[in-house]
């Protein structure tokens, strides 16, 4: 049986970046850059004041106090957005705004608050003196040209998701487009003739169609576009002609659910040997050991197990990792943590991922089970914060010991 990281990997090889498009700044939230980007000047681009207050010389202000204020000529306003080109001459300050350029000559700002010019209302023009009650050091309240980057700095690489930070700083940057990875077109398909859509009466035998939406809600939350195949019935004309409209419509990746086993009616398998190739494997794991993966007209196949619980932690492990670096990402693995049990646990020896309550008591994360551990039993994955791991070849975990954790989000 194949161990889950020799499965991962061999899925993981099957998987690059798409093409690439360029979009404008609004539209980069959550997409992958495409290029490294580099400063194409300075940043700062100016010598700018950090506070409101009086721009001036070091020497003149350097004996000021509270006691012994210095009055200074205010020879210029500078608000944000203008330039004033008078220099300051000794004896000589200017009135200056949040972020707006140094006039020639000007060393550091004194806030308002250390002056005698408190006015805070709107619109106040600036007074012909002021007295400054403090001495500043060189520098003070000002941004200098460069200080956070130099014209050239790469600031970003190739492959970075693109949060709101990212997206201000190209905004900084002047970039009103950047290229980015075309998201994989993932096609979702259930199958089972038990499958009923979640607006539909259940009649006997029947249930509701999970999967379509537990893949759909962690393939959108990878960034990707759906096609939606809907339902395939347990025959395999039905399959072939919804997988053919994976084809038909676009998609990069086909991600299915259940028919995959060795169930009399698996017409999912079938149907992909048919038309494409199928790795079909063992993975030592559990929840979630049949994994079928290959390609179908040449498009990536995965085959998830039917049941939910399963279908969720084989997306979790196979499928997101493989979704992010078909979007330009290198993968990111999952963070882990550790936590102590709080009962003992039991395992088959396989690498087991249980469903689990993890809880800080006296700064240590602790462990328990949602109840029983039945790959059906969703509601003991809603129940749960965390999949706790029980290595591969372990059959059983003492209470108080250590156990390693995934965060569930
Ligand atoms: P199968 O892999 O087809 O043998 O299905 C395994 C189990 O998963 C069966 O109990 C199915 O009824 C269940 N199952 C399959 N697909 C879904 C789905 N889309 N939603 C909920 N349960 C499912
Ligand atoms: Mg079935």
């Amino acid at each position: 049986m194949l161990s889950v990281s020799d499965a991962r990997s061999r899925i993981l090889a099957n998987f690059k970046p798409l093409g690439r498009i360029n979009l404008p700044l609004a539209r980069l939230s959550g997409r992958i850059l495409a290029e490294d980007i580099s400063a194409k000047t300075d940043f700062p681009l100016f010598d700018n004041s950090s506070v409101d207050g009086f721009a001036v010389r070091i020497s003149d202000v350097s004996g000021a106090a509270a006691a012994s204020p210095v009055m200074l000529a205010v020879v210029a306003d500078i608000r944000a957005g203008s330039y004033s080109g008078i220099p300051l001459h000794p004896g000589e300050c200017a009135r200056i705004m949040t972020g707006a350029p140094l006039p020639p000559e000007a060393e550091a700002v004194v806030m308002v608050e250390d002056t005698d010019f408190k006015v805070r209302l709107a619109g106040t023009p600036a007074p012909a003196t002021v007295s400054i009650y403090k001495s500043i050091r060189l520098g003070e309240s000002t941004r200098h040209r460069g200080d956070d980057l130099h014209a050239g700095d790469i600031v970003l690489t190739a492959g970075t998701l693109l949060r709101a930070q990212e997206v201000g700083l190209l905004a900084m940057l002047g970039m009103p487009e950047v290229p980015v990875y075309r998201p994989p077109r993932v096609a979702l398909l259930s199958s089972g003739d038990e499958l009923l859509p979640v607006d539909a009466p259940l009649t006997p035998g029947k249930i509701h169609d999970a999967n379509s939406y537990i893949l759909s809600a962690l393939a959108e939350s990878a960034g990707v576009e759906l096609i939606r195949l809907g339902i395939a019935s347990d025959t395999e004309v039905d399959v072939r002609s919804r997988l053919q409209q994976a084809v038909d419509e676009g998609a990069d990746i086909i991600l299915s659910s259940a028919g995959v086993s060795v169930g009399a009616f698996d017409y999912v398998k079938s149907a992909i040997e048919a038309d494409g190739k199928l790795d079909f494997w063992k993975v030592d794991m559990r929840p979630g050991k049949p994994l079928a993966f290959g390609t179908y007209h040449g498009l990536p196949f995965f085959g998830l197990p039917g049941n939910p619980v399963s279908a969720f932690v084989g997306f979790e492990i196979f499928v997101r990792p493989a979704l992010e670096q078909a979007s330009g990402q290198t993968p990111r693995p999952h963070p882990r943590q550790k936590a102590r049990l709080s009962e003992p646990v039991e395992s088959d020896g396989r690498e087991s991922y249980l469903r689990a309550v993890v809880t800080e008591e006296q700064g240590q994360l602790t462990a328990r089970l949602t109840g029983h551990q039945g790959s059906g039993n969703i509601f003991s994955l809603v129940q749960a914060n965390a999949l706790l791991i029980v290595p591969s070849g372990v059959k059983s975990l003492p209470a108080n010991s250590e156990a390693e954790i995934w965060p569930i989000k």
